[in-house]
């Protein structure tokens, strides 16, 4: 994974959102002006062999794409790691920088997309780009679960699974919050759960509460745990 990573942070294959994210980084937001922003293709983070994989969409301009850690400094991260932690699988319930001390033993979360795209929205063709790195990283950490963050990666995790040759069930399932899929052909059975992404337009309106999320973790560690035994 280390040498995956390497490459990725290095990645210019998507013109628009090589433009986007530098130009990000060198205009900034007037509240961070005094900070240097990431502006590269940002690296999933967490756990090298982890039992659970998160998969969000893409890096947020101002934050992850401003720190260089997923879901890191912006209210998305403050959800994510705030029920992570409360459910036992992250060290703190904040996420501020990638010197913060944060710590995942268990997971790790990537994206569909690793590079900031404008009005959070990459274009088909970018996400059909990026969805080699996605390829790679499943394949070779092969975990317990993955938790797709809205029907964006939902559909993303379903493809690379069939693009790596796990059992995808046809007609592919549809994406809901809490929907499971369970691949039984694997070598250990395999849990997907969906999961609203804790975007403001989710949490600000009440469409994901924070119990929600959280019994979406739970229901993760439960079936990591039972495939450990
Ligand atoms: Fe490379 Fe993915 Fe960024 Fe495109 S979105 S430039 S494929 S890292």
């Amino acid at each position: 994974m280390a040498d995956i990573d390497t490459r990725l942070v290095q990645c210019r294959a998507c013109p628009r959102l090589v433009t986007w994210r530098e130009q990000v980084a060198r205009d900034k937001r007037a509240s961070y002006r005094d900070q240097d922003y990431w502006g590269a293709p940002v690296p999933s983070f967490g756990s090298a062999d982890p039992d659970i994989l998160i998969i969000g969409l893409a890096p947020g301009a101002h934050g992850a794409n401003r720190t260089g850690r997923m879901f890191t400094g912006d209210r998305s991260g403050d959800w994510l790691f705030g029920s992570l932690h409360r459910v036992g699988l992250a060290a703190s319930a904040t996420s501020t920088s990638r010197e913060d001390g944060q710590h995942l033993d268990r997971v790790r979360i990537t994206a569909a997309v690793h590079c900031a795209p404008p009005d959070n929205k990459p274009t088909p063709q970018e996400g059909a780009t990026c969805a080699a790195w996605l390829d790679r990283e499943v394949a070779l950490l092969a975990p317990a679960v993955l938790i797709p963050l809205g029907g964006i990666a939902w559909r993303a995790t379903l493809a690379t699974l069939s693009r790596i040759g796990w059992p995808v069930p046809r007609p592919r399932p549809a994406f809901a919050h809490g929907a499971e899929v369970i691949l039984a052909g694997t070598v250990a059975p395999t849990l997907i759960i969906g999961s609203y992404h804790p975007s403001q337009q989710n949490t600000f309106t009440g469409r994901l509460t924070e119990r929600m999320l959280d019994a979406v973790f739970l229901r993760a560690r439960e079936h990591a745990d039972a495939s450990r035994g």
